[in-house]
């Protein structure tokens, strides 16, 4: 295992010693998962665009009025999951903005017309609503949640996810990333994936690089997200997101990462996290160098939308799904749909609420993924 100290060390490789590093990385990967690389074939749900915080670096968001503020009807949610459901997509990823209700009134009132008083009751409502009107199993990124929220959402969702993003406080401060992102703020985020763990929650983080924090604060991200999953084994994928830079934002002007930045970054995760923890880089945010991303020691490709665009990078369009497929075999690697929870936790029924065991069981082979029966993809 890394030490911390190592880990700093090998933040600031430098560009003549890369390679040696991602071989590391790469080999660490082969020996804990294998050959095999995995995607899930989704569709994206954005239920609803407002949010109470104002990172800089996001275009998701809108203040009420804004083109784009929305939030999403129960009836719009069912067209759309029963959409995902005819192209073969099986997981519903719900990602919304945190908490609009404590910003507008507008939100209350919305909630209130379909009897609720939260947003993540309406969205433990509408989770409900996919599981009965589609066969698609929802994952839940709603922002910071309470114990009793995370209890609740488990009953209706396979898996749910937070990016830590960062455990720099720093990025809270004056004209920062995070000045005026009250849901920003580190610990209550470690919190809420604490939480999770608690609760045998199978749970996605990760880090968003190129927000205005230095290399070693990247470390120290991944060296929490290490010492939670230590503790509560429930970390099932960490994610090393690039920051984009795009013309609405606040943050616009930023430099974004270059590429041995997010390669140097994927191999250092998977030094930190080990031979066994799933790590996926987003390919469409790094698009045309999926040997590079895999040789830093990735071993999945995220959830790809056969007809919903990335919300939250609209600019990037999802590689299609043979050509990932190509790209991916091509290197020697076999190319495996899993569903919105990992193999090693579809086959663990603690982990996952018993009413949804048997519809995950109906998905699965024996090693937990996507039956080949149900990989319609592979027709394409
Ligand atoms: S990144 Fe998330 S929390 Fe921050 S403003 Fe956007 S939707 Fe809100």
């Amino acid at each position: 295992m890394l030490s911390h100290g190592e880990a700093y060390a090998l933040i600031e490789t430098p560009a003549d010693g890369l390679d040696d590093l991602l071989a590391r990385a790469g080999e660490v990967r082969d020996r804990g998962r294998g050959r095999t690389v995995t995607f899930s074939k989704k569709v994206f749900v954005p239920l609803t665009t407002l949010c109470r915080d104002y990172c800089g670096y996001c275009t998701f968001r809108r203040d009420p009025g804004e083109p784009g503020a929305h939030t999403m009807t129960p009836d719009e949610v069912v067209a759309l999951v029963q959409a995902g459901q005819r192209l073969g997509a099986k997981e519903a990823l719900f990602s919304l903005g945190d908490k609009p209700e404590a910003r507008f009134a507008v939100h209350r009132d919305f909630l209130r017309r379909h009897g609720h008083r939260t947003t993540l009751q309406y969205l433990r409502a509408i989770c409900e609503l996919t599981l009965r009107e589609s066969s698609l199993l929802p994952h839940v990124n709603p922002g910071v949640m309470s114990e009793r929220d995370l209890a609740a959402l488990r009953e209706v969702s396979v898996s749910m996810g937070l990016m830590l993003e960062s455990v720099s406080s720093r990025l809270l401060g004056p004209g920062l990333a995070h000045d005026n992102a009250p849901d920003k703020v580190p610990a209550r985020r470690l919190r809420t994936i604490e939480l999770a763990g608690k609760l045998q929650i199978p749970f996605t983080t990760g880090i968003l690089i190129g927000i205005g924090e230095v290399p070693r604060e990247r470390v120290d991200a991944l060296c929490a997200i290490r010492d939670l999953h230590e503790r509560h084994g429930h970390v099932q994928e960490v994610i090393i997101q690039n920051f984009r830079a795009k013309p609405r934002i606040p943050m616009h002007g930023q430099p974004e990462p270059t590429l041995d930045d997010v390669l140097r970054t994927l191999a250092v995760a998977r030094l930190v996290l080990g031979p066994d923890v799933n790590i996926q880089a987003p390919p469409n945010l790094t698009p045309g160098v999926y040997p590079r991303l895999l040789a830093a020691g990735l071993n999945d490709w995220g959830g790809i939308s056969p007809l919903t665009i990335d919300h939250i990078n609209p600019e990037a369009p999802w590689p299609l799904i043979p050509e990932l497929r190509r790209a991916t075999e091509s290197l020697g690697y076999t190319f495996r749909e899993r569903l919105a929870l990992y193999p090693e936790y579809a086959t663990r029924p603690e982990f996952l609420a018993e009413r949804l065991r048997p519809r995950v069981g109906a998905l699965i082979d024996a090693d937990g993924l996507v039956k080949e029966a149900h990989e319609h993809w592979r027709a394409w």
